[in-house]
């Protein structure tokens, strides 16, 4: 079954953000779900898929103070904020997407991340000395992952998600880390001699100048390496 992880990404999000403890009136002791994403509603009903558990959980803990119903609605039916949720939902099918599955807590994690970063965008003041944000959005994507260790190498996707035989990177000489990309794989060792002639610390890579950080973008994209 499909389940639209971008209707579960949003349900989680809108959890996440917490509600006021129910006030005297009923107002704010009812909550109603409503969702075009049917599917995730009967996965939610059979309790077996794996994927739903966080939710299920999230739900039921919220279930303790709030009245809570899920109401299934066609797309497009008139209902207020429909319209802006669809729109929401485009904007989101056009980000890029993971196509591996992400556990509560690194969900968790993932949107307080973002919600710093868009913190910190909005205080352009708090941020004048991260280069970070004078870089295009497909370098800031490399760097935010490298940063954060949310990636695609190896060693995340065997340690938290539980995808593949082994953390190894292919070279064989160690786990495929973001430490052992940029300073050590020996498969990228002469284009890190290319791009750093000198030995360069990961802080710097990583948290350094604008030219720092383009350097360490273009690495990755050189190395072929899906980040
Ligand atoms: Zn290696």
């Amino acid at each position: 079954m499909f389940i639209s992880d971008v209707v579960i990404f949003y349900m989680k999000k809108i959890l996440l953000q917490g509600f006021p403890s129910p006030g005297p009136t009923a107002a704010t002791k009812n909550i109603v779900f409503l969702t075009d994403a049917l599917s995730v509603l009967q996965a939610l009903k059979s309790s077996k898929n794996k994927d739903l558990n966080d939710l299920t959980s999230a739900l039921t803990s919220l279930s303790q103070t709030h009245t809570i119903a899920l109401q299934w609605i066609p797309s497009h039916c008139n209902v207020f904020g429909n319209e802006t949720a669809d729109l929401l939902a485009k904007k989101a099918t056009a980000l890029q997407q993971n196509d591996y599955t992400t556990t509560y807590s690194e969900a968790k994690t993932i949107i307080h991340a973002q919600q710093h970063e868009e913190w910190l965008q909005e205080h352009p003041n708090h941020v004048q000395n991260d280069a970070y944000h004078a870089l295009t959005r497909a370098e800031q994507v490399v760097i935010f992952r490298l940063r954060t260790g949310h990636n695609r190498l190896n060693h995340h996707l065997y340690t938290k998600l539980h995808i593949g035989t082994s953390d190894q990177c292919t070279c064989q000489t160690g786990g495929q880390t973001v430490i052992h990309v940029l300073q050590h794989c020996p498969m990228y060792e002469n284009l890190r001699n290319l791009m750093w002639p000198q030995d360069t610390p990961m802080a710097q890579k990583l948290y350094g100048s604008l030219e720092d950080l383009r350097r360490t973008a273009t690495f990755m994209s050189e190395t072929g390496l899906s980040i």
